[in-house]
């Protein structure tokens, strides 16, 4: 394997000046810094060894950095990584800074594409699938989320941790690899995210090229009409659906976009558009749709909207010392907070613990809760903090209501069909942590809770669990 041409000179994190969290993954932060020899903007992706080794992403890691390799430079439309290097307690992965963030971002603000963009859009991705393909990488896990712009408006694929590296000389991946140990362990499960996997991903967790042909079709899908084509209350009834290829066009979604999605979303891998090109993706050139573009060059993206987009330019401040250590790191994970919709933001009471309350206020609250929907979960204890909380596991995040009662009780109710789905397990060991304003995680003796509050109060939510904590348990607990 070809390392990147700059690997060559050892860098660390003291070649850049670190300036402002970008975005945070499951595993990794991701800050927007500068080179101090050249002044050149990179998106560094910043992975803490042991996060890694204590949720077992060793693997997820390794791909990542071995699919970004075997990509190297020559295709414009996938995000590069420069360089890579490891601190003591750091990996880091030097990565093509995507000005523009992401497609998802765009189809949220724009609800669709108009005909002119799905087109541009559609081809960019053909031509990265093409040269994907013809390293023998499949992405598995293409979805909008995962397709970042430059600052040309042009399209850089990104996240590798789900590919698969087909062997070389195998001209089709149908058979698994040795780089697919752990898809093998988990048979059971599957790779990707729930709305964009392929069937045969879920039937026999076998994919290929064509499994990004799929996604291809989800995407398309969706920078017409805004909506993912599968969309369902649960993982569940979304991988039916899948299955079923139960699906439907919003009215006024054009025709000859809604042909290739039709010859893109079909059941049989074999049987899309292009899975059996000879020369991939001669089929999917010729469609209707692209009549009359230029496949050798697309020429400029059109403008998504009229309206002009005010990307702000983020700067890296000049007086910003090099390096990432924990003081920084832990000042740019602060700044992130300005991002959070900070004027809505309700503060809990300060001098008020949650757990002072007396008998009669206790009387008093139980009473007017027979009003909340979610009363009927918490077999007439009293709620103290509810909301709703993204449960992580492995890499499916499923939206509960979370609902902390006197008791003491942590439930989680599936707001879409009302069921309780279980709880939280409480004792002395329990043990709130925050990783940052959305993140926190609730340690048990068994286990370890992975969850995300997407309002951002993940710091209250551990507040409260502590308290709850010294109410209940006060010689475990450290909040006294
Ligand atoms: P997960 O690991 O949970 O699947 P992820 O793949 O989105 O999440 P990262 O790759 O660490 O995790 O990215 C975190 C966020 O940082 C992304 O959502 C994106 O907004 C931002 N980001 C990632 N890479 C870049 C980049 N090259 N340029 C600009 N922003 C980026």
């Amino acid at each position: 394997m070809t390392p990147p041409v700059e690997e060559v000179r050892k860098r660390s994190a003291s070649d850049y000046v670190f300036g402002k969290v970008l975005g945070e993954g499951s595993f990794s932060t991701v800050y927007l810094a500068k080179d101090v020899h050249t002044n050149k903007e990179y998106a560094i992706k910043v992975l803490k060894k042991v996060h890694i080794i204590r949720e077992k992403k060793t693997e997820y890691v390794m791909r990542e950095k071995e699919v970004l390799m075997l990509l190297g430079s020559s295709c414009q439309y996938f995000v590069r990584l420069y360089w890579t290097f490891q601190d003591a307690e750091r990996l880091y992965f030097v990565l093509t800074y995507a000005k523009n963030g992401e497609l998802l971002k765009q189809i949220d603000k724009h609800q669709c594409f108009n005909i002119e963009c799905t087109r541009y859009y559609a081809a960019e991705l053909v031509l990265a699938l093409e040269y994907l393909h013809s390293k023998g990488i499949v992405h598995r896990d293409l979805k909008p989320e995962n397709v970042l712009f430059d600052e040309n408006w042009h399209i850089l694929i990104t996240d590798f941790g789900s590919a698969k590296i087909v062997k070389e000389n195998t001209e089709k991946c149908d058979n698994e690899t040795e780089s697919d140990t752990t898809f093998h362990k988990r048979r059971n499960s599957f790779v990707g995210t729930a709305q964009f996997v392929s069937p045969e991903m879920l039937t026999d967790t076998s994919s290929s090229y064509a499994s990004d042909l799929w996604a291809l079709g989800c995407i398309i899908y969706q920078i017409v009409s805004g909506l993912m084509p599968f969309r369902g209350p649960s993982e569940y009834l979304i991988f039916q659906k899948i299955l079923n290829l139960d699906y439907v066009y919003p009215e006024g979604f054009d025709k000859t976009a809604k042909d290739l999605v039709e010859k893109l979303l079909v059941i049989v891998p074999n049987k899309r558009l292009g899975a059996t090109d000879v020369k991939p993706y001669t089929s999917i050139r010729e469609h209707e749709l692209f009549i009359g573009l230029n496949w050798d060059n697309l020429g400029p993206p059109p403008r998504i909207s009229d309206v002009s987009d005010n990307i702000s330019d983020i700067i890296i401040p000049d007086n910003l010392e090099p390096g990432l250590d924990e003081a920084t790191a832990s000042r740019l994970q602060l700044d992130l907070l300005p991002l959070a919709p900070t004027p809505s933001r309700k503060k809990s009471q300060p001098s008020r613990k949650i757990t002072d309350l007396s008998p009669e206020e206790i009387e008093q609250r139980l009473e007017a809760q027979k009003s909340n929907p979610y009363h009927v979960f918490v077999s007439s204890n009293l709620i103290l903090k509810q909301g709703l909380i993204d449960k992580k596991k492995g890499l499916f995040a499923r939206r509960r209501m979370f609902l902390l009662t006197l008791g003491p009780h942590l439930y989680y109710v599936d707001p879409v069909t009302m069921v309780l789905k279980g709880e939280i397990p409480w004792s002395g060991g329990i043990r709130a942590e925050a990783k940052n304003f959305k993140i926190f995680f609730v340690h048990t003796p068994n286990r370890k809770y992975y969850l995300e509050d997407p309002e951002g109060y993940a710091l209250e939510w551990c507040k409260v669990i502590e308290e709850v904590k010294a109410y209940y348990f006060p010689e475990q607990s450290e909040a006294k």
